[in-house]
């Protein structure tokens, strides 16, 4: 099975990046431009959401080079903010090309909060992680467990790292609802669980032989490619209430 992503009849952008998180580049036509932004038939930039900060990058007509500073969806769209007036470029060819760097630490950091979750779900019941939020050069998260402590944290963090270095397969596909219903902890939130309930396709990120999560976020394909796990800060919010940072190298 492969990730739905290209475009049905109710799609405007196609979601590359959906299909393929490692394509840095692709030629598009623009859709809709209006003053700094334009939309696209097909786009390499993920537009922010669930924690994970949209593409920068830049978009090339011709011999106009404009920079692309953020993304976001709008509906089914992809709304691409330039640097600059980008009005004459509706009917347009384009060449899109995203800042590979920074993405590729953001599927990074978005695989290792995805084995840490994992392995705390496995280790310790009657808790939960929430609350991601990644970052190019770190990722944060909160832990809402009783009696988890700065060790405990420390020993999560250990695991997660041994984990990966297993070299795990990292899978993203489509799931009907009905099927995707079935499988328990696919959404581990209240808030989740309720989106899941709406959807008629479902898209999960599998960490083979680890984890199965309902997600629209982008990965890396192999767990090693995570690298060392650190705990970079431990902030104690209150009995179950705890705050983790963490880097990887
Ligand atoms: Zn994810």
């Amino acid at each position: 099975m492969l990730a739905q992503a290209g475009c049905r009849d109710d799609c405007m952008t196609e979601k590359l990046y959906l299909v393929n998180s490692y394509m840095k580049e692709c030629e598009s036509k623009v859709t809709r431009a209006e003053g700094k932004e334009v939309v696209l038939d097909r786009t390499v930039f993920y537009p922010a959401g669930g924690g994970q900060p949209s593409d920068v990058g830049t978009i090339k007509a011709g011999g106009e080079v404009y920079s692309v500073v953020d993304a976001r969806k709008e509906g089914n769209d992809v709304v691409h903010v330039l640097d600059r007036e980008a009005g004459g470029l509706a009917g347009r060819l384009v060449l899109c090309n995203i800042d590979w760097d920074r993405r590729y630490s953001l599927m990074r950091y978005h695989t290792a909060v995805h084995l840490i979750d994992a392995v705390f779900v496995n280790r310790y019941s009657g808790g939960q992680i929430t609350g991601g939020q990644l970052y190019t050069d770190r990722a944060r998260f909160d832990v809402d467990l009783d009696g988890f402590d700065r060790d405990t944290a420390a020993r999560l963090i250990q695991e997660s790292t041994l984990l990966g270095q297993e070299g795990h397969e990292v899978r993203a596909y489509a799931l009907q609802r009905e099927e995707a219903v079935k499988i328990a902890m696919l959404a581990r939130t209240a808030p989740g669980r309720e989106l899941l309930e709406k959807l008629d396709e479902v898209r999960v990120v599998e960490i083979v032989g680890v984890d199965m999560q309902a997600d629209g976020g982008l990965h890396v394909r192999d767990t090693r490619e995570i690298g060392i796990i650190s705990l970079l800060k431990y902030t104690n919010n209150g009995r179950r209430h705890k705050r983790l940072e963490i880097k990887l190298s």
